[in-house]
């Protein structure tokens, strides 16, 4: 039988949202790469609802970086979009309920000040021709949401055509590194790259070279519904996210759990989240799906780039926690950079933060 060894500029690990905006970075700087996935075994983008909120409602205040990345991620998602010709990204808003008069004022005033590009006018929910339990204020905030599967399905099939993608585990007995090489030794087959960029998400806490980083995982359970009256088509969020899909059903979650890392469902938490819906909701609900994945979270909620202290040729692009869609575009240009021209990378991200 031949063996075929296949040689390439960059593996990348891992094809879940981080691996997805690499590889694109990568192909649109005309870059050679390779990129191997286990067909998302476990990935926590394929369970994610996408949404992106500059916003934190908790203090209302604006999020980690908001300006500089929901500023780079909406040119980078058009463009993205016009290459891949598939439809994945929408500019919806979030109508928050505010539940108390001094919620209201509160946004009113942060709407006025710190908060003015992306907090709306507050509305009752007839602007929106939502059907809820109870009559609510609505503070509208500039937000979008991103159809991940759709997009990294859409990517994976150009991968594909262009024979950069090997769809195949990753054990890390399989990897070799040498200077300047790291081959990878399939069954018969092999793949060689002069460097490579790890992407594999919540799974990455099992990489001999970055088990070290503090990691802090958390599982999170989404379901989707089906509702027999009109929810509008922005997303609704009081405290839960319920998030109109195209198809009419409703993406709505999530939990948060950190002792429980388990990919099954549990009916604890399907339980919870039906409670909310029931309670938020008037027309009747039935239950469509429930899916678990587990984020890669990260001690200090910032991401992991950058490359590992002695292994030169191998990197890391981890980390990305609840935020992904809003995080992976803006970084994975930060973290090509880095790769190719061992330029600097911002020390709050920078993995060097934790060898300190
Ligand atoms: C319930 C839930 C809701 C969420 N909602 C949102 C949301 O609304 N907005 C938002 O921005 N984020 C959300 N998130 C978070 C989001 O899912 C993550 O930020 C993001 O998906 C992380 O992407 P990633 O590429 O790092 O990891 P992953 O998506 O896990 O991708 C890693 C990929 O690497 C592959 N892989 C790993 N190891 C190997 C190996 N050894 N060999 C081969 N392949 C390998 C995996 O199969 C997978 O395809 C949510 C998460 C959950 C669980």
């Amino acid at each position: 039988m031949a063996h075929l060894q296949k040689n390439t500029d960059v593996i990348v690990v891992g094809q879940g949202m981080a691996g997805t905006c690499l590889s694109y970075q990568f192909s649109r700087n005309n870059i050679d790469f390779t990129v191997i996935d286990n067909s998302h075994i476990r990935s926590s983008s394929m369970v994610a609802a996408g949404l992106i909120n500059p916003v934190v409602f908790k203090r209302l205040t604006k999020s980690w970086l908001a300006d500089e990345l929901m500023s780079y991620l909406h040119t980078f998602y058009l463009e993205f979009e016009a290459t891949i010709g598939t439809s994945f990204y929408d500019r919806k808003s979030i109508l928050r309920v505010l539940n108390s008069a001094e919620e209201i004022n509160r946004w009113d005033s942060k709407r006025r000040g710190s908060l003015k590009d992306y907090l709306g006018e507050i509305c009752g929910e007839n602007e929106f021709e939502l059907q809820l339990n109870k009559p609510a204020n609505l503070g509208v905030v500039k937000a979008g949401a991103i159809d991940v599967p759709a997009m990294l399905a859409a990517w994976k099939n150009r991968l594909k055509e262009a024979g950069n993608i090997i769809e195949n585990n990753l054990d890390y007995s399989m990897i070799e590194y040498g200077e300047n090489k790291v081959k990878i030794q399939f069954k018969s087959d092999s793949l060689v790259g002069k460097k490579i960029v790890f992407c594999e998400g919540a799974l990455g806490v099992n990489n001999p070279l970055f088990s070290w980083l503090p990691f802090n995982l958390s599982k999170g359970d989404i379901l989707t519904l089906r509702n027999d009256k009109y929810l509008g088509g922005e997303v609704l969020n009081n405290g839960k996210f319920f998030l109109p899909q195209s198809d009419g059903t409703i993406k709505m979650g999530s939990t948060y759990n950190w002792d429980d890392l388990s990919y099954e469902t549990k009916k604890e938490r399907r339980e919870e989240l039906q409670e909310k819906a029931k309670e938020t909701l008037s027309g009747n609900t039935i239950l469509i799906n429930h899916e678990a994945g587990i984020r890669p979270t990260v001690k200090d909620r910032r991401p992991f780039l950058g490359r590992h202290p002695i292994q030169k040729n191998a990197y890391i692009f981890n980390g990305l926690g609840t935020k992904g869609a809003m995080l992976a575009p803006y970084f994975s240009e930060e973290i090509l950079n880095f790769v190719m021209n061992e330029g600097s990378l911002d020390q709050e991200v920078d993995i060097k933060r934790f060898n300190r």
